[in-house]
C-alpha cells in the first residue's frame, strides 16, 4: 500500500518535520489521515503526534507561512490546529492515557510515539508516518494496522474490554467505521462490544447521534444499524426502533419483520439520495407500526393508523436523540405521515381531487416523498416490484398534470385568515378556522373555483352559519 500525497501536503509535512527537529522533538503523521490514504479516500484532516509540546510546534510551523494562519489552541490538552490552504491541521503531544470507571475522560501524562499508538481506537487508526529525519516517510506500524487494513479488519490494538469500557463511544465508531468502509469486526471485538453495550450510556446523546449519522449518511447504512442491533447497543439508546424487529406468526399468518424491512427501505433510499434527512423518515416511516399492531380473526396483521401515531413519535424520538427541533423535524414527521397516500392513489379510478389533496399536503417535499414510497416496495416478487413502480410512475404523470392544471403545490387559497377577521371585524378565533378549512377543502375537493369570487361567496354563506357579520367600510 503506498500513499500520494499533494505537493502541497509535502511541503508541509518537510516543513513539520524541520520544526520538530528544531524543537528537539520526534514527530508523525497519525491517525485517520495516514489510513485513508493507504486507502485512497479523500481527506483533508492531518493528524500530527510529537514527543514534546504540540502548542509549541503548531506555533512554529504556522509562523514558516507568508500569511500566517490562526493557531488555536486548548492548553488543557495541550492541542493546536490551524487551517492552511484547506488543510487543517491538528497537533498533539504524544501522550498516554489511563482511565477511571465512570469517566471516559483519561488521566493524561506524556508518553512516547507508541504509548500514544497503543491509546488510539483500532489498529488501523494508530499508524503513524515519521516525518523525522533519520526514518522520513516509514511507516510506524507496531499493531499490525496495515494488515488489517488490506484484510477489511477492525481490530482494537488493546484487549477490547479495556478498549471499549475506557471509552464507550469507541464502540460506536467501530460500527461507524465498519459501515463507511465495509470492514469487518473481528468476532472477538464484536462480542466484547456486546459485553460492554451498557457502558454506552456514559457516553452523551450528542456523541452517540453523531456517530449514528454518520452511520446514517453511509451508501449502505443498513450494515452499521444491524451491527447496532445485533449487539445491543440499538436498545440501550433507541428501543422505540428495536421494536419492530420480529414476525409473529398466528393462525398460519405472519408479518414481515418491520426492522428489517426499514433497513431495506433506507438503503433504497440512500440509493437514490444524499439527503439525511429523507433517510431518517425511511428509518422512522413504520415507528408507529408496533403500537398500532392488530390481530383481526380471518384476516390477519393490521397496523391502522400506523402513520398518525408514527408522525407523533417524532418530536419524541428527535428530542430523545438529541436531533434538531426544526423544520427538519417537521419534514420527517410530515413524510412519515404521507407515507401511504402514493400508495393509495395507485388504485383505479382515483380523483382529481385526491391528487389534489396530496399536491397540497405534500407541497416541496412531493419528489421526497415519492423517493420514500418507492424506496417502501421492499418485495422480493419481482413482478410485483415491477408492477408497482409501474403504476407509480402513473401516479406521477396523474400528478404532473393536475399540478399544471391547478397549481396547488405552494398554493395559498384566495382569501387569508387576515381577510376573515378584517370582514367581520374579529380577531383570532375558531370562526377564522372554521372558514378559512371550509374554503380550502371545498377548493381540494372541486365544489368550488379556486378563485376569488367563488371563496368570497362561501365565506359568506359560512360566515352567516356562524352568526358572523360583515363590518361596514
Ligand atoms: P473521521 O475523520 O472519518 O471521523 P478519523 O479517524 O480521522 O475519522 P477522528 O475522530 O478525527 O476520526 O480522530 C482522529 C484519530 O484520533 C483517529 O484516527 C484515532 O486514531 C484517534 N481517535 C479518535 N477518537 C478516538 C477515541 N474515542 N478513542 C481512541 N482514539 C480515538
Amino acid at each position: 500500500m503506498d500513499i500520494v500525497c499533494t505537493h502541497e501536503e509535502e511541503k508541509l509535512f518537510a516543513t513539520i518535520g524541520e520544526k520538530a527537529a528544531a524543537l528537539g522533538f520526534s514527530c508523525y503523521l497519525i491517525g485517520g489521515f495516514v489510513r485513508d490514504k493507504l486507502l485512497g479516500r479523500p481527506t483533508k484532516d492531518v493528524d500530527i503526534v510529537c514527543t514534546g509540546d504540540g502548542i509549541a510546534l503548531a506555533h512554529a510551523v504556522a509562523a514558516t507561512f507568508t500569511h500566517k494562519p490562526h493557531v488555536s489552541f486548548f492548553k488543557n490538552f495541550g492541542t493546536a490546529h490551524f487551517r492552511q490552504n484547506g488543510i487543517d491541521v491538528e497537533f498533539v503531544g504524544a501522550r498516554k492515557e489511563s482511565y477511571s470507571e465512570h469517566s471516559r475522560k483519561p488521566e493524561v501524562s506524556p508518553g512516547t510515539i507508541e504509548d500514544d499508538q497503543r491509546r488510539r481506537d483500532f489498529t488501523i487508526n494508530a499508524l503513524a508516518i515519521s516525518l523525522n529525519a533519520d526514518n522520513y516517510g516509514q511507516l510506524v506500524d507496531p499493531f499490525n494496522g496495515v494488515a488489517d487494513l488490506e484484510s477489511k479488519i477492525i481490530r482494537t490494538p488493546l484487549d477490547p474490554d479495556i478498549t471499549f469500557s475506557d471509552d464507550p463511544l469507541r464502540m460506536m465508531r467501530a460500527i461507524r467505521f465498519s459501515t463507511q468502509l465495509n470492514f469487518t469486526i473481528l468476532p472477538e471485538i464484536f462480542e466484547a462490544i456486546h459485553r460492554n453495550r451498557e457502558r454506552i450510556r456514559i457516553i452523551s446523546q450528542e456523541r452517540i447521534t453523531d456517530e449514528l449519522n454518520k452511520i446514517m449518511a453511509a451508501p449502505k447504512p443498513s450494515i452499521g444499524l444491524d451491527l447496532l442491533y445485533r449487539s445491543g447497543l440499538l436498545r440501550e439508546f433507541f428501543p422505540q426502533f428495536v421494536a419492530l424487529v420480529g414476525a409473529e406468526i398466528m393462525d398460519g399468518k405472519g408479518h414481515k419483520d418491520n426492522f428489517y424491512h426499514t433497513l431495506q427501505v433506507i438503503d433504497n433510499a440512500a440509493g437514490k439520495s444524499e439527503d439525511l434527512w429523507l433517510r431518517w423518515a425511511a428509518l422512522l416511516h413504520d415507528i408507529g407500526k408496533p403500537a398500532t399492531k392488530r390481530f383481526e380473526e380471518g384476516h390477519g396483521w393490521t397496523f391502522h393508523g400506523h402513520e398518525v401515531v408514527g408522525e407523533r413519535m417524532v418530536p419524541k424520538i428527535f428530542k430523545q436523540l438529541k436531533l434538531p427541533q426544526n423544520d427538519k423535524m417537521k419534514y420527517v414527521a410530515r413524510l412519515v405521515a404521507l407515507h401511504l397516500r402514493p400508495i393509495s392513489l395507485t388504485k383505479e379510478d382515483i380523483t382529481d381531487s385526491a391528487m389534489r389533496r396530496l399536491l397540497f399536503d405534500a407541497g416541496e417535499d412531493l419528489e421526497d416523498l415519492m423517493i420514500l414510497c418507492e424506496s417502501d416496495i421492499t418485495s422480493k416478487n419481482k413482478q410485483k416490484v415491477r408492477r408497482y413502480l409501474e403504476n407509480f410512475e402513473l401516479v406521477k404523470i396523474r400528478l404532473k398534470e393536475v399540478e399544471e392544471k391547478d397549481r396547488i403545490r405552494n398554493w395559498q387559497p384566495p382569501i387569508s385568515g387576515e381577510e376573515i377577521m378584517r370582514t367581520f371585524g374579529i380577531g383570532p378565533s375558531r370562526e377564522v378556522g372554521v372558514i378559512k378549512t371550509a374554503i380550502r377543502e371545498a377548493i381540494l375537493d372541486g365544489q368550488i373555483a379556486n378563485n376569488y369570487d367563488d371563496a368570497w361567496q362561501l365565506m359568506m354563506e359560512k360566515a352567516s352559519e356562524l352568526k358572523l357579520h360583515p363590518v361596514q367600510s
